[in-house]
């Protein structure tokens, strides 16, 4: 026992942990795809006003889940979908989250990227109201130091936003370097400030997770019950839209795209629809002719070239003098009357 809790370490990889904010990362789109699809296929006002507040459902929905699995599972969604959990760890020693762990991990996993979101975005608004102006006062700037102080401080802002968001980002990259080379047992700066590290789920675990389940199904009530049945629902939407999301992106890739291009040859062009087959040709109806551009009746090159109901090109005059006396195609003997033959536009 002692021998295998020695080999298999409990602290996961910089590449479980990477999957693991791949996929909390990866709800949002999923879930915003999700609504929009939904809102373009129901003609539902209830749908759309869903989209306007989109971000506020969205991280009200990840509040109640994550609120589940933190109290139930002891770390995450997505921790808990790669096999992990989220502990103490006081004095080089695991301990179980307390209460205000669990509460501030909540507010950083489901409320810090909302604000984040906004601040981004009131970040895109203000540079875009501005643009005209920041470029002039770039101008202007050292003449006129005289500026308002709420202009200042918009200016400030629209200016230093991507410095700072650049600072943070490599600040988060050198901590995962010093998770990576094992001189940190944290693997971002948020958990070191809270001292909550990410560790493997251990046979124990889920152990005590299905003993506490079935507990809470004895006990629970009506509500309880419907509660856990929704979050459950929820999960598997979640799981399901994100792979769904993923796979759409990856088939609507500029690389995909130019792959299956290149395999269905230069015909095919953009069109993914495999071209059908051409209509049998009837033994009692006249041969085509092995050159494509001549006419089956004429043999000579199309003038005004025309298709009957079945599809084969002929000149306009020859079909339509043919369907006007025999009512069908000539090649196939497809019925055709003469309001269905077509004249060919090639612009
Ligand atoms: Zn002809």
């Amino acid at each position: 026992m002692f021998l295998s809790n020695m080999l298999v370490s409990e602290t996961p990889t910089i590449f479980e942990l990477s999957m693991s904010a791949g996929l909390s990362h990866g709800l949002k789109p999923a879930f915003e795809y999700l609504l929009n699809s939904l809102s373009e296929n129901t003609a539902s006002t209830t749908v759309f006003n869903a989209t306007v507040w989109k971000d506020e459902l969205y991280t009200t929905l990840i509040l109640l889940l994550e609120r589940y699995y933190l109290s139930t599972y002891e770390g995450t969604f997505a921790d808990n979908f790669y096999g992990l959990k989220r502990e103490r760890f006081v004095n080089n020693q695991q301990q179980p989250m307390r209460p205000q762990d669990k509460a501030s991990t909540l507010f950083l996993v489901a409320l810090l990227p909302y604000f984040t979101d906004k601040l981004v975005k009131f970040h895109a608004k203000i540079t875009q109201e501005n643009a005209s102006f920041l470029q002039q006062h770039d101008e202007i700037e050292n003449r006129n130091s005289a500026l308002r102080l709420d202009t200042f401080l918009t200016l400030a802002f629209a200016k230093g936003f991507p410095y700072a968001r650049a600072l943070l980002d490599s600040y988060l990259l050198g901590f995962q370097l010093l998770f990576m080379f094992n001189k940190t047992r944290y693997y971002s700066p948020l958990l070191w400030m809270q001292g909550i590290i990410i560790s493997r789920l251990t046979a124990d675990d889920y152990r005590n997770f299905s003993t506490a389940e079935e507990l809470s199904h004895k006990t629970s009530t009506f509500l309880s019950r419907m509660s856990s049945k929704f979050l459950r629902f929820l999960r598997t939407m979640l799981i399901a839209s994100a792979l769904g999301f993923k796979l759409l992106e990856w088939y609507y890739s500029p690389e995909n795209i130019s792959q299956r291009e290149s395999n269905n040859g230069a015909n095919a062009g953009h069109n993914a629809v495999p071209t059908p087959l051409p209509p049998r040709p009837s033994p009692r109806g006249v041969d085509v002719p092995p050159n494509p551009m001549l006419c089956p009746l004429c043999h000579e090159v199309r003038k005004n070239p025309a298709v009957a109901s079945s599809g084969f090109a002929f000149c306009f005059s020859c079909i339509q003098q043919y369907v006007s006396e025999h009512n069908e195609c000539p090649v196939t003997c497809i019925p055709c009357n003469v309001k269905q033959i077509r004249r060919i536009y090639q612009a």
